[in-house]
């Protein structure tokens, strides 16, 4: 490929990306896939089917004893792993479809991506998800289950069949996927109940359609997939400080994640908001409670990176 033929394909967006990256220290991902798996409790999907999820495991690089934020309830805890902060600064406390509450009053992860000249989407299986579509900030948003006459339909595929559809289509920057039916499952059945298992195994031919949809569209060697969830559960409830209530899985797998790691530094689901912006090459905002999670990538050390006005950590620029 000649030069002008390259420069003719880089966006506004990623040629601001790139000065940033050499910034940062991030490897740089043109794409970043962030996939939550609601209720995915660790010890649960241990005894689950997931074979495309191990493999991704054993390709990259992994915690199962990441934290989410307190209260451990998907609405709030979703809106620390999009926006980078916790329930204290984004202040979304309900757990439920409110229309009269309006979208989250601090910045996304998409409006940020999307003022650096990224493009956005997010497909959930669950429609509280909107109170994190402030306006202009995500270019699709696909509710999967909207219209669903069967209740008993697998959610998780419905929603995979759209995103596929759309990266193949349209190749987004930043996407965020919600697969919903292992919560739905533990709510009724128990968490770790033959019923959950099966959801889990159903979640992971989801995840197969994600990622053959990122490389039939030719984007694999520029994209990292974060694979985490909102909360555990015991019984059929959650939303405790318990480790059964707050302990997630986060796997990286994808450009320069590091191959069969066991991440040893502490993980947030806030850090899920600061690893993809990092990734991106967009500063990661002051305020943030998220650290970019370097140590999962090659070439990285430690977690001090620089973030707008400051730094994450406040120990300087040493990668
Ligand atoms: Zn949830």
């Amino acid at each position: 490929m000649n030069m002008c033929s390259f420069v003719g394909r880089l966006t506004i967006g990623s040629m601001l990306g790139m000065m940033a990256l050499a910034a940062s220290g991030s490897p740089g991902a043109d794409h970043v896939f962030i996939i939550s798996i609601d209720g995915g409790k660790p010890a649960v999907i241990a005894q689950s089917d997931m074979p495309v999820l191990k493999q991704l495991v054993e390709e990259g690089a992994c915690t199962w004893t990441a934290s989410t934020i307190y209260p451990s309830v998907t609405l709030p805890s979703h809106t620390s792993m999009l926006t980078g902060v916790g329930p204290d600064k984004h202040h979304v406390l309900w757990n439920s479809w409110k229309p009269r509450k309006g979208v989250v009053g601090v910045p996304t992860i998409f409006a940020e991506a999307k003022r650096a000249g990224f493009s956005t989407a997010m497909f959930v299986g669950k429609e509280k998800f909107r109170h994190l579509v402030q306006p202009g900030t995500v270019d699709e948003f696909e509710f999967g289950p909207a219209g669903l006459k069967k209740p008993s339909t697998v959610i998780s595929r419905i929603v995979a069949e759209g995103a596929a559809r759309y990266i193949l289509e349209h190749k987004p920057n930043l996407c965020f996927i919600h697969f919903t039916d292992p919560d739905n499952a533990g709510h009724k059945y128990g968490w770790g109940s033959p019923q959950q298992i099966k959801a889990f195994s159903e979640v992971d031919a989801a995840l197969a359609e994600i990622v053959k949809a990122i490389e039939a569209a030719g984007i694999r060697q520029e994209s990292v997939v974060i694979i985490t969830a909102d909360h555990g559960g015991h019984g059929k409830t959650h939303g405790g400080k318990t480790p059964a209530d707050m302990q997630i899985p986060w796997v990286a797998w994808g450009k320069s994640v590091k191959r069969g790691l066991t991440i040893t530094e502490p993980v947030m689901t806030c850090d899920t908001a600061a690893t993809a912006l990092w990734l991106l090459g967009v500063p990661v905002p002051k305020g943030f409670d998220g650290k970019p999670v370097t140590s999962a990538f090659t070439g990285q050390r430690d977690q001090s990176v620089p973030v707008a006005g400051g730094t994450a950590d406040g120990t300087g620029l040493d990668q």
